[in-house]
């Protein structure tokens, strides 16, 4: 049987960071499901699909070739046989995933992929519904967080160290909104599974939090 650890929580709460510290330390292979949407963002974005229109995204969906493949211990996405890791990271398409994540069609098909990756070897795997839709039935389940504020600073001082002029205050209300429309959306909405530990990273820094974690793997 594979150890799968699940972690959700809202944007840039330090998901990624961690889990990918924990990958590292345990050996578990990383699985980020937050590419997953993203590269079906971006497949939308190319295609020109309306993003008010919930029928012409579920219909497309089923067109986008998604897939992922690792090299040298990264996840690369694969879309429509492509490595899109470098054009998913946009503020456009963070906008745009959590308005094509909330289509039923585009769940079922990615949330599929992402059990099938955790049947087969011991993964880490961050995303929203992990812990109460994905593997209901993770060994260990984290709920990491952090005040918006700091989750808003983070962003901005990772955009501002690769050279990209932005606003803080725009940051921030950007992830509330998509906080906001990742919580309220019917299927798989963001929220701590009910055995869930929760970690708030808002005074931790990110080896901090994974250690905790890994104790928490030793315990469990
Ligand atoms: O984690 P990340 O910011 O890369 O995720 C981008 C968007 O993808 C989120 O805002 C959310 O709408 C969607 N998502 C999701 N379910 C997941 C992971 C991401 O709906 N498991």
């Amino acid at each position: 049987m594979s150890y799968n650890i699940a972690i959700d929580g809202p944007a840039g709460a330090g998901k990624s960071t961690v889990a990918k510290l924990i990958a590292a330390r345990k050996g578990y292979i990383y699985v980020d499901t937050g590419a997953m949407y993203r590269a079906m963002a971006l497949h939308m974005l190319e295609k020109g699909i309306d993003l008010t229109k919930a029928e012409d995204i579920a219909a497309e969906c089923e067109n986008a070739d998604i897939s992922i493949r690792y090299e040298d211990g990264l996840q690369c996405v694969i879309l429509n046989g492509v490595n899109v890791n470098d054009r998913i990271r946009t503020e456009e398409v963070s906008a745009a995933a959590s308005r094509t994540s909330v289509v039923p069609e585009v769940r079922k098909k990615l949330t599929s992929l992402q059990k099938k990756l955790a049947e087969e070897q011991d993964v880490v795997m961050d995303g929203r519904d992990i812990g109460t839709k994905v593997l209901p039935n993770a060994d260990l389940k984290i709920f990491l967080t952090a005040g918006a504020e700091t989750r808003a600073k983070r962003r901005f001082d990772e955009l501002t160290a690769k050279g990209e002029v932005c606003d803080l205050q725009a940051i921030q209300r950007d992830i509330e909104d998509r906080d906001m429309r990742d919580m309220t959306r019917a299927e798989a909405p963001l929220k701590q599974a009910e055995d869930a530990v929760l970690i708030d990273t808002s005074h931790m820094s990110a080896e901090e939090a994974a250690e905790e974690i890994i104790r928490l793997t030793e315990t469990a």
